[in-house]
């Protein structure tokens, strides 16, 4: 680490400005580097401690229609529901936070993922100066934004058609990575390194931890996946010392390296019963199908396996094979999970139900999940097989 905590106070110089110990800059960061024309300006705001630590760089909305980022991390900055008093004190804080509520700010106001030309932010680190706008985009972002972060935490959610209960998604592989993705403070974790050209893979490559968080759907400002979104960002600044007070931590973790896919066997109109979060059983009636062609007729689609639903179709429009859930097989450790159901035989995430307790690390049950990735990726069974790009949400 190139900090010490015994150091001495110094200014976190960033995009030309030096900030002081102790103290909050908003700043512009100019997307595009021109002298007309769009420059795409977007807020960055800057919180430097008045004692020396890591730099955490938090990102919300690379994806320009995933709102729980750009919320959670406008709240980080200001009042808000977790009492009158700032959350993040500059005089309380060891380090440095960049945060970027809204990355992709052309797409934010289309209410789009990509930006204009069509591009994914996310496929397209780190970039090129020289290359289509989006590359230019990425590029000057990891030149300027990201370069010189210890930590990377990426928020995001479900691509249209589908949501996803609060997850982490990071390559365990990388050590760091793997640290900061437990501290988060919630169950399940998707071992994962990220597609081409994704900020998370990229930042590995480049020996910074960095994760995603994914949670909610797109167009929706999903409340629990806001509060675990802060909580989470919270128990990780806690974690790496940044902010006094001990993290909450979950009672067990859900570690996955492979999934299963529930599919409708039927084409119609879909009814899911079973929501994200559902643990269900073998055989269990996820959701059913009609046609408005017949009416009067309809199909279950059952699942095939026992396990946790951590995403499932929120599109009713189905043809036969197409995924309607993404389940994490559960063996063993069924039991400690059923005991943090709700009464639909939903799992209650921690930091969604107030203030869970803090724990040893060893007394954290590890549910391992053994598998592969169907298509490569996590979200690849989602997105349409002739697609250039690795789906992820
Ligand atoms: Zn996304």
């Amino acid at each position: 680490m190139k900090w010490s905590r015994n150091g001495g106070l110094k200014n976190h110089n960033f995009l030309r400005k030096r900030i002081k110990p102790g103290t909050i800059r908003h700043l512009e960061y100019d997307l595009l580097d021109v002298e007309i024309g769009e420059s795409w300006p977007i807020p960055v705001s800057v919180v430097h401690g008045s004692r020396p630590g890591p730099v955490v760089t938090l990102l919300g909305a690379v994806h320009g229609d995933e709102l729980v980022g750009p919320l959670a991390l406008t709240y980080l900055c200001g009042q808000n529901f977790m009492g009158l008093e700032r959350v993040i004190d500059p005089s309380a804080l060891a380090g440095t936070l960049r945060i970027v509520p809204i990355t992709n700010l052309p797409g934010y106001r289309r209410r789009i993922r990509y930006f204009p030309d069509g591009r994914d932010l996310n496929r397209s680190f780190p970039g090129n100066p020289d290359s289509n706008t989006t590359s230019r985009v990425a590029n000057g972002l990891w030149k300027n934004i990201i370069s010189g972060s210890d930590y990377i935490v990426d928020f995001h959610t479900a691509a249209k058609g589908r949501t996803n209960i609060p997850q982490i998604r990071a390559n365990l592989a990388h050590p760091t990575s793997n640290r900061i993705a437990r501290s988060f403070g919630i169950e399940t974790i998707l071992d994962s390194e990220g597609p081409k050209g994704s900020l998370r893979r990229v930042a590995n490559d480049n020996d910074m931890a960095c994760i995603t968080f994914e949670g909610g759907g797109p167009d929706e400002a999903d409340p629990e996946s806001v509060q675990i979104s802060m909580y989470g960002t919270i128990n990780l600044l806690r974690s790496l010392r940044m902010l006094p007070g001990y993290p909450s931590k979950p009672r067990f973790r859900i570690l996955a390296s492979g999934s299963v896919w529930v599919r409708s066997d039927q084409g119609g109109l879909l009814d899911v019963l079973a929501p994200a979060g559902s643990f269900v059983e073998e055989g269990e009636i996820v959701a059913t199908v009609t046609d408005p062609e017949i009416p009067g007729e309809n199909h279950d689609v059952v699942s095939p396996i026992r396990g946790l639903l951590i995403s499932t179709a929120t599109h009713p429009f189905v043809n036969s094979g197409s995924p309607i859930g993404h389940l994490l097989p559960v063996r063993r450790g069924a039991a400690t999970l059923k005991r943090r159901l709700d009464e639909e035989g939903c799992l209650i995430i921690s930091g969604s139900d107030g203030d869970p307790p803090w724990r040893e690390d060893e007394d954290i049950e590890d549910i391992a999940i053994f598998g592969e990735w169907s298509g490569g990726s996590p979200d690849a069974e989602w997105g349409p097989i002739e697609s250039a790009e690795e789906e992820e949400d």
